[in-house]
């Protein structure tokens, strides 16, 4: 469902938020959370100039087009022999003698003749006078003659100059994430660098008076700060610059310098915890005093409650504090958002599919769950998805487990064993 809240600012959603159609800010479904942050979202603009190999995970900023074609010149598919189709058309058995060979990368001189062939190596460039290559284990070798009886249909077992890319062609269009292919493609048209969008630069820092660093002796009620490393693991995954601000006690000033500079520094802040609609928590008051921030509980578990908005020109989302929400709500809405604000106007979102889940599930409806989920494949040769184990929004061991989510939306109830089921693939994506 697209929001009807395209032409409205922040600002304004803020202060009247009943200018929307729809718009519950305690129960916000998941799609439209989504939607909802897209409109604000302003790529960089800024771009440079990369060696190739520099660029991977990095966004063009250009569409390239060929400078040549590819290949360049016509060549044979395979070890054989080259020869004119239409010259031994009819003639069966046929008898060719070879004036020569041509080895890949090499030219031959001579135009082939009515009753030649020459004996050509996989990439050799097709001599003139031919274009057919019959495979070597196709014909009968005697001497400096070849015979065969079945004549391989005309224009075979050639590639043609262009026909993978023709000159001028567009190969790669602006907005497209530079993968370890792309690097090879640039490297087959001869391109040594391109023109990509900057690293987008991501400041992040946690909230809690409860947290403990990595390294400190722990107190009775403290917890380790956990998130801010999960965060550096997908932030670093999506290939931002990471600016690690701390962990930040519940104090207003210091969480007010934090947020400020943060603010000035990157192009996005992430916060965790301390975001709970309704309650009178500081990072609430600290973002309306200076940004321009909404507030929602959105129908989903984990991940309620989640903050959106702008602080000064930096996007902000405030994430909550539970480390499997945070992970899951960066997955669900982060990880998106930062793709378009890296320069990919409509980034793929996870791939989805069906699949047997072999264990029962609570589910209450109303809300989307995103379970942590392990598919496997079952002897009888398909993919089936089973949870991990306890769902708790604390339990990171969970996402350690787990290699999907699997998605029970706001329609889904309690799942018996054998029911198919939404999963999220979450391994090898970024
Ligand atoms: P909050 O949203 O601040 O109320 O936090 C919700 C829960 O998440 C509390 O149990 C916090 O202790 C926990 N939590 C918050 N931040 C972190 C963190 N950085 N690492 C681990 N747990 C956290
Ligand atoms: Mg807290």
């Amino acid at each position: 469902m697209p929001p009807n809240n395209m032409h409205q600012s922040l600002s304004q959603i803020i202060s009247t938020p009943s200018c929307i159609d729809d718009y519950d800010p305690n129960s916000m479904p998941v799609a439209q959370a989504r939607l909802f942050i897209k409109q604000f979202l302003s790529p960089v603009m800024e771009a440079e100039i990369l060696p190739i190999r520099e660029t991977i995970g990095r966004i063009l900023a250009t569409d390239i087009s060929s400078p040549a074609n590819v290949p360049n010149y016509d060549n044979s598919a395979m070890d054989g022999y080259a020869f004119n189709a239409e010259a031994i058309h009819m003639e069966t058995p046929t008898a060719l003698i070879i004036i020569g060979t041509v080895f890949a990368g090499k030219s031959f001189d001579h135009k082939v003749q009515r009753g030649e062939c020459v004996r050509i190596m996989t990439g050799g460039m097709m001599p003139s006078g031919t274009d057919t290559v019959i495979m070597q284990e196709s014909v009968k070798l005697e001497g400096d003659n070849i015979t065969f009886t079945v004549a391989p249909k005309g224009k075979v077992n050639v590639r043609y100059a262009g026909e993978d890319l023709k000159l001028g062609q567009t190969v790669l269009t602006a907005g497209h994430m530079m993968r370890a292919a792309d690097l090879g493609l640039m490297a087959s048209l001869g391109i040594g660098q391109v023109r990509v969008y900057r690293k987008l630069k991501v400041a992040f820092f946690s909230t809690g008076d409860e947290l403990a660093g990595v390294g400190e002796a722990i107190k009775i009620g403290q917890v380790y700060d956990s998130n801010r490393y999960t965060l550096y693991g997908m932030l670093n995954d999506i290939g931002v610059t990471v600016i690690d601000m701390g962990a930040i006690a519940d104090k207003p000033e210091l969480l007010e310098q934090t947020l400020l500079a943060a603010s000035k520094q990157a192009d996005v802040v992430i916060t965790s915890g301390g975001v709970s609609v309704g309650e009178a928590d500081y990072m609430k008051l600290l973002l309306a005093k200076h940004g321009q921030v909404v507030f929602w509980k959105i129908a989903m578990k984990p991940g309620r409650p989640l903050a959106y908005g702008k602080i000064g020109n930096a996007h902000y989302f405030g994430l909550p504090g539970n480390p499997v929400a945070v992970m899951v709500t960066f997955y669900q809405f982060v990880r998106e958002a930062m793709l378009v604000l890296m320069g990919q106007p409509n980034p793929a979102a996870l791939p989805i599919f069906n699949v047997i889940c072999t264990e029962k599930i609570k589910k209450k409806t109303g809300r989307t769950e995103f379970q942590r989920g392990i598919l496997f494949s079952d002897p009888d040769g398909t993919w089936k998805v089973k949870p991990t184990g306890a769902q708790g929004s604390a339990i990171l061991s969970s996402m350690s487990l787990a290699n999907c989510f699997i998605v029970l939306d706001e329609t889904v109830a309690n799942l018996e064993a054998g029911e198919v089921v939404q999963v999220q693939v979450l391994t090898g994506i970024i």
